[in-house]
């Protein structure tokens, strides 16, 4: 079957979600059927949902795939949503910055952390840059490490932030959400949107780690690396909040103190900051002529926990019927309770996920139920062959079947996931 390439090629019945090979990262393009009311019209309106590779995951693809969203989409886009303020998401907007400032975009949808009219966002991000800059100083001169990595996820990205806090430079364009969020009305005729984080609360914002029952912690055949982005020590978890654990910058004569203090590493601290920013993510549930796709950005346990505790996930989750899997397949970043939440077999799901730089990504339980949930309607990134990247590891789950599960096709440099609707 050949592989439609303008989005004018596309089924006027289907919703096509395309993930991108993007490497260590997160690029989707959904594109929504309209109602054509004379020849010619466009077929599809477009949602970019983050474009970014992390600096120790690229795969060399980024300028291609932002040149195919150019050409699929005529540089035209209803939204464009950066789920939340890591180089994995949003670093295209800066290095691809000269090819999206000639596209034509209607709202650029962000968290509220990054709306620096609103006081106590614009106090966390004070904070948060403060010891981002501080612990990326102290890992200067250190070796690779996992814990640098994050760090480096987390520095370098305020041209990016800069360009979509200015509408991608349609001013005026941004608009900052936040969990509770009802948006009857979207720039896409029948698109509604639900947003289910991040949560107002920066004590949410802190909570990283899901108690061990909500875990996936069974060990895999073969065996499963440690998660790198550790479990964190007790005191660094719900009772202290992000707002507490940001405040701290660290001054070199203050380190050690606060290491004895805390009995917290410089590396864990490295890790709390960036799992609390992963919680900022933007969650959107998409209603689209009854079907809804669920976008939960890099959502880690508190953003999940607040949505779960606060809305009806009884009523959401058995609707869903597109699961975008939350950070790239983490440990501790799909509470068991979501997936359990979700029907069987109603759902297809995809995964931008590789195992570099983080080796026991994506998580191996986790792939394995999401596998049995959705039925073998799941799909993973790095199942595309891309010369020089990284190849799924032979322990990891799902392995690459024979032949693409129904209803997705594989492209160039991405996997499409066709919704009839
Ligand atoms: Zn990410």
């Amino acid at each position: 079957m050949p592989i439609p390439k303008k989005s004018k090629e596309l089924d006027p019945k289907t919703i096509r979600v395309r993930m991108y090979r993007i490497g260590f990262g997160d690029c989707f393009l959904v594109s929504f059927p309209l109602s054509q009311s004379k020849k010619g019209d466009d077929t599809h309106a477009h949602v970019l949902i983050d474009c970014g590779v992390h600096p120790n995951g690229r795969i060399g693809t980024m300028e291609g795939v932002v040149d195919n969203i150019a050409e699929v989409t005529d540089r035209k886009l209803s939204i464009v949503i950066a789920s939340h303020a890591h180089a994995d998401h949003i670093s295209g907007f800066d290095t691809c910055a000269d090819k999206f400032a000639q596209f034509d975009v209607g709202e650029v949808w962000l968290p509220w952390t990054w709306n620096l009219k609103d006081k106590e966002a614009a106090k966390l991000q004070k904070k948060h840059t403060a010891l981002a800059a501080a612990l990326s100083q102290h890992l200067a001169a250190a070796p690779k490490s996992k814990a640098k990595s994050a760090i480096e996820n987390l520095t370098g990205n305020a041209h990016a932030v800069a360009l979509l806090n200015d509408g991608l430079g349609v001013s005026g364009k941004a608009k900052y959400l936040t969990a509770g969020d009802d948006l009857e009305k979207t720039p896409i005729p029948n698109l509604s949107a639900r947003i289910l984080g991040p949560p107002r609360s920066v004590e949410f914002l802190g909570k990283m780690d899901p108690p061990a029952s909500q875990h996936y912690l069974r060990l895999a055949e073969g065996g499963v690396t440690e998660s790198p982005i550790q479990p964190f020590q007790k005191r660094w978890l719900a009772n202290r909040e992000a707002e507490e654990m940001a405040a701290i910058v660290l001054k070199s004569e203050e380190e050690k103190e606060l290491e004895t203090t805390l009995g917290s590493s410089v590396e864990d601290l490295a890790f709390s900051l960036d799992n609390a920013k992963n919680n900022e993510s933007v969650v959107a549930l998409f209603a689209f002529r009854g079907q809804y796709l669920l976008f939960p950005g890099d959502a880690q346990y508190g953003n999940w926990t607040w949505w779960l505790d606060h809305e009806s996930p009884e009523e959401i989750l058995p609707r869903v019927t597109f699961f975008k899997v939350s950070h790239h397949g983490s440990v501790n970043a799909t509470p068991k309770r979501v997936v359990e939440g979700m029907s069987a077999g109603k759902f297809a799901a995809m995964v931008s996920t590789q195992s570099s730089p983080w080796s026991s990504i994506p998580r191996v339980p986790l792939m394995e139920a999401l596998d049995e949930k959705t039925k073998q309607r799941i799909v993973r990134s790095d199942w595309l062959d891309i010369d020089g990247a990284p190849k799924p590891s032979p322990e990891t789950a799902p392995a690459k079947p024979q032949k693409l599960p129904k209803g997705f096709q594989q492209g160039r440099l991405w996997f499409d996931c066709l919704i009839p609707c």
